[in-house]
C-alpha cells in the first residue's frame, strides 16, 4: 500500500496543557531520544520524495519547539503544504509575524462554550489548572482571529467527552466559521491516557446525539467532520518523535522502525493503516485549492 499524502508529524511530544483525554502524551517513549532538529529536515525531505504532500506538525504542543519556524520553511521549500495542530497559546502575534508566510493551516481545539468545561476536562495550561481555573476559550480565540487576518486556513477541533456532552457551542463556531470542523469521540488508548479518561468516556450513540446538535453549522458552509472511535481508529498516517510510524489500530500505539535507519518505504509496510477509514474520515480533501478557487471536486 502506497504512503497517503497527507502526515501527522508528531514531532514535539511534550506539552503546556493538561488535558486529561490527551492521547498524544507520548509517556511510553523515551522522549529524551526525539529526533535532533537536523534530522527532522532529512525526514521532511523522505516525506516528499515518497510524494507526500501536506504535513501537520502535532504534539504534544508544536509552538513550544523553538525550530518549528525552520521547519515550515524547509517544508515548503519541498512544496508541501503545511498545518499546525496547536492549543493556541504559541500563536503569538511574535510568532505569526515570523512563519505566517510558511503556514497554510492552522487547527486549533475549542471543546466547550464555557472555561468550566474546559477546566474539568483539563484543557488549559498546567499552571491555570493547578490554580483551579483554565482561560483556554479566550486564549484559542485571540489566537484564532490572529490566525484569521493573516489570512491562515483554519480548521477547528473538538474533542467530545462526558463533561461536554450536553453542551452547545454552535453559536462560538458560527462566529470563528472554520473551513472545516473535526468532531472527535473521546478516544482511549492503552499507554497514553487509561487510568484517566475512563471517567470521561461516552457512547457512540451519545456522541452522535452531540453530533446531530451541532450538524447545523454544515448549512452554512462549515465542512463537518464527525469521526467515532472507530473512524478514528488506523485512518491517520503519523510519525512520532523518533521517526517512527505509529498505528493506533490496536488500542495503544504500536511503533514501527525509525524511518532514518530503515527508509521510508519500508517503515511505513511495517505500519498498519486502515485506508478504509482514511477516506471515509474525508482524509483526502482539496488543501491546497483557496476557497475562492473551489470547484466541484473540492471537499475541502
Ligand atoms: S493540548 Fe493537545 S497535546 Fe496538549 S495535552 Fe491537550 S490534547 Fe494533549
Amino acid at each position: 500500500m502506497t504512503l497517503p499524502p497527507a502526515v501527522n508529524w508528531h514531532f514535539w511530544p511534550w506539552c503546556n496543557y493538561g488535558c486529561t483525554f490527551c492521547f498524544a502524551t507520548f509517556e511510553d517513549i523515551d522522549r529524551s531520544n526525539s529526533l535532533e532538529k537536523e534530522l527532522g529536515f532529512k525526514l521532511l525531505e523522505e516525506m516528499a520524495a515518497e510524494g507526500v504532500e501536506k504535513v501537520t506538525f502535532v504534539g504534544g504542543e508544536p509552538t513550544l519547539c523553538p525550530w518549528l519556524g525552520e521547519y515550515l520553511v524547509k517544508a515548503k521549500s519541498l512544496a508541501l503544504t503545511t498545518c499546525i495542530v496547536s492549543n493556541g497559546t504559541g500563536l503569538s502575534e511574535e510568532f505569526l509575524d515570523s512563519w505566517h508566510e510558511y503556514i497554510d493551516w492552522v487547527g486549533i481545539s475549542i471543546d466547550a462554550s464555557d472555561d468550566r468545561l474546559h477546566y474539568i476536562m483539563g484543557r488549559g495550561t498546567k499552571a491555570d489548572l493547578a490554580e483551579g481555573r483554565s482561560r483556554h476559550l479566550e486564549a484559542a480565540l485571540f489566537a484564532w482571529e490572529r490566525c484569521q487576518k493573516l489570512g491562515i486556513r483554519m480548521k477547528l477541533n473538538t474533542v467530545v467527552c462526558k463533561a461536554n456532552l450536553d453542551n452547545d457551542i454552535t453559536e462560538i463556531v458560527l462566529q470563528m466559521m472554520p473551513e472545516r470542523w473535526k468532531a472527535f469521540q473521546v478516544l482511549p488508548i492503552d499507554g497514553q491516557n487509561d487510568g484517566r479518561v475512563e471517567d470521561l468516556l461516552v457512547s457512540e450513540d451519545e456522541f452522535l446525539e452531540w453530533v446531530e446538535r451541532h450538524k447545523g453549522v454544515s448549512n452554512e458552509g462549515i465542512n463537518f467532520i464527525p469521526e467515532t472511535n472507530e473512524l478514528m481508529t488506523g485512518s491517520y498516517v503519523m510519525i512520532d518523535s523518533l521517526g517512527r510510524f505509529y498505528s493506533n489500530i490496536e488500542g495503544a500505539h504500536k511503533y514501527t522502525r525509525s524511518i532514518l535507519e530503515i527508509g521510508i518505504e519500508e517503515a511505513w509496510r511495517e505500519n498498519q493503516f486502515n485506508e478504509h477509514h482514511f477516506i471515509e474520515r474525508e482524509g483526502i480533501y482539496d488543501w491546497r485549492t483557496l476557497p475562492s478557487m473551489d470547484n466541484d471536486c473540492n471537499s475541502g
